[in-house]
């Protein structure tokens, strides 16, 4: 098989995303007819001639140059999810939370100042607290709707603005194209988490975005098998965030890069079924008596609703719920320990349900969480919706000591 050396620039996404799944990073003409690329095991990339070893240390990112920049599998991984994000080229990390580290680690230095979104992931604003802080950044939390608003938090040190939108626990849904405008204007980048919509839902770079990150340990893997994550960048930012990743050298293995390419695959599919089981369980749980409030994005009362309407195409399978009441420990335990579909477990994105309480307050401080009750974050999996609607009915039935 003739070796791979120049890594071709990612071509502008031709098809629709259904279809882009599909025939994104992969070329069977250049992988010996196969339909998948094959799965490459490498530290040591030979060079057959001093003067190849020259050309190739001077462009160590276009092509296989040694294990640690990836093989050509990480290649066909990156391709795709740059063709699918739509922006100039892909990062693959070994988490999601590596792929956030190194986005914030590119723009950062000591005595920079960062704007983080007070609904993020709490372990990204751990990053903060506990990487951040101890290199001299500092960080300020803001309203998750703050929107254009935002400009008045801007310093001149402030080099990044962040955002996730929605929050994967309270799913208030952010502006981000007047969020981004405010950051540019100010001379800073804007970094988004896009884990919860994917690519297929929010095309970040049509927002405004500069950087797009994906836990592709959701959806894109979307088996609950592998940990792995995926930075995407304007061309303007490529090389900055490329040569910081390379350098904090936490990337993923050639089998679950493999892994996380075949569970895109089926992402378009998948993605639909998460959207119309999420969409039918949120209506279900909005009419239960134990249930103040459905907090999903689809739902007109979702906080930046609008923004949802008007930026995103689609939802994915996870939302919360908020009851009516804080219920006593013993009371969520018979509700959630003896759930038969819905397991508790952190993570999001496989093909499973998953249900989990959470108390948000602990993770605010740009504004005050207030809410009625206890939060209750669900994934929809791909189960039959008949089967988990009797599951939650049952839960609450427990919850409520019936
Ligand atoms: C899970 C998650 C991450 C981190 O991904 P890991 O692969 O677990 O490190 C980042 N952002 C969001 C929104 C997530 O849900």
């Amino acid at each position: 098989m003739a070796r791979k050396t120049k890594k071709p620039a990612t071509p502008k996404a031709a098809y629709a995303p259904a279809t882009e799944v599909i025939a994104a990073g992969r070329d069977p003409k250049a992988q010996g007819g196969m339909v998948n690329p094959p799965v490459y095991h490498a530290s040591t990339v030979i060079f057959e001639s001093l003067e190849e070893l020259e050309a190739r240390t001077a462009h160590p990112f276009d092509g296989a140059y040694y294990g640690r920049y990836g093989t050509p599998t990480t290649f066909a991984f990156e391709d795709a999810v740059a063709r699918l994000e739509g922006g100039h080229r892909s990062i693959a990390c070994a988490s999601g939370l590596a792929a956030i580290g190194a986005s914030l680690m590119a723009f950062l230095d000591a005595g920079d100042h960062l704007l983080m979104v007070d609904s993020a992931y709490s372990p990204t604003r751990k990053y903060c607290e506990i990487v951040l802080k101890g290199f001299g950044v500092e960080t300020t939390y803001y309203d998750p709707l703050a929107g254009a608003e935002i400009s008045h938090l801007l310093r001149p040190e402030t080099k990044v603005v962040f955002a996730e939108s929605p929050g994967s626990l309270t799913f208030e849904v952010q502006d981000v194209p007047a969020i981004a405008a405010a950051a540019h204007h100010g001379g800073a980048v804007m970094i988004l988490d896009n884990s919860w919509a994917t690519p297929l839902y929010f095309q970040p770079f049509a927002h405004g975005v500069d950087v797009s990150i994906q836990a592709a340990t959701k959806y894109l893997v979307g088996h609950s098998d592998v940990m792995m994550g995926a930075i995407t960048t304007t061309e303007e930012h490529f090389r900055r965030v490329r040569v910081m990743a390379a350098m904090l050298g936490a990337v993923p293995g050639p089998d679950d890069c493999y892994l996380a390419l075949r569970g895109m695959r089926t992402l378009a599919v998948r993605l639909e079924r998460h959207q119309q089981t999420a969409l039918e369980l949120a209506r279900w749980c909005a009419e239960r008596a134990e249930v103040a409030a459905v907090l999903h994005p689809a739902f007109a009362d979702c906080p930046g609703h609008e923004f949802w309407r008007r930026d995103f195409k689609g939802s994915s399978g996870l939302f919360s719920i908020i009851l009516r009441k804080h219920y006593p420990k013993p009371a969520l335990a018979a509700m959630l320990d003896h759930m038969t579909l819905f397991k508790m477990g952190y993570s999001w994105g496989g093909f499973e349900s998953l249900i989990l309480p959470a108390d948000p307050t602990m993770f605010r401080t740009a504004s005050a969480w207030r809410a009625p009750g206890t939060l209750i974050r669900l994934h929809a999996g791909l189960e039959d919706l008949g089967d988990l609607i009797a599951d939650l009915e049952a839960g609450f039935a427990r919850l409520s000591g019936k």
